[in-house]
């Protein structure tokens, strides 16, 4: 039997998690995993509308999300409110990932591929970026000192799963989870106005990777050792 693992899945947006990995999320929830999300911008200039104003666009993204993580079973949403699209300068950043992780102590992180290339939106890869540093700093001790006297000791996670749109080397199959994923995404209504057929381009998405894995539907990561 698998022990019980935490995943701790830090994505730059309220929906990045549903649409990109949210039948895999579902699947390790139902397989008795734990999963707490952490949402480092509340997406406030996601949107074509030209009337909503930031905050209000903010407000409604994380009630969005909360509703997506109720429906698939997340434990806990943390929203650390950095500027979207300005992550890649938020300094206070680096510091409060690796107090998370040492607090949260989870056996496996899920981000963003902070290597991928041809992502148009910067805060992917800066997120994706500052959680790798932040692994660093929370695996040894003699980084950040400070934190081991107010206890939060050196934590080193077990697996570091990369959310990678093209060449991933590690697949979930998430044949029997593909609806629940689009009912979670869809939770973003916000979003979802704004695409055409955002539903059907997810069904293809996760049959093409299915095809890679030899399943019906799969999501993909890169998967590197943390420790
Ligand atoms: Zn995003």
């Amino acid at each position: 039997m698998n022990p019980k693992r935490l995943y701790l899945v830090i994505t730059a947006h309220p929906d990045d998690l549903e649409l990109l990995i949210g039948g895999s999320v579902a699947k390790w929830i139902d397989q008795g995993h734990r999963v707490i999300s952490v949402v480092v911008t509340s997406g406030d200039k996601g949107t074509k509308d030209p009337d909503i104003s930031p905050f209000e666009l903010a407000q409604t993204r994380e009630k969005e999300a909360l509703e997506a993580a109720a429906f698939l079973g997340i434990e806990k949403v943390i929203f650390l409110r950095k500027p979207d699209g300005e992550v890649a300068d938020t300094r206070s950043l680096p510091f409060e990932l690796t107090s998370l992780i040492r607090a949260l102590k989870p056996h496996i992180l899920v981000t963003h591929d902070p290597w991928q290339p041809y992502d148009f939106h910067p805060d992917h890869q800066a997120v994706g970026r500052r959680v790798v540093e932040a692994i660093v700093a929370s695996r040894d001790h003699l980084f950040l000192p400070g934190l081991e006297h107010a206890g939060l000791p050196r934590h080193r996670p077990e697996w570091l799963y990369l959310i990678n749109w093209r060449n991933p080397d590690y697949y979930e199959d998430i044949s029997e989870y593909l609806e629940k994923k689009l009912h979670a995404f869809s939770c973003h209504r916000s979003q979802v106005e704004q695409f055409q057929n955002p539903l059907d381009f997810l069904r293809n998405w996760a049959k093409e990777l299915g095809q890679k894995a030899g399943v019906t539907a799969a999501e993909g990561f890169v998967r590197l050792r943390a420790s």
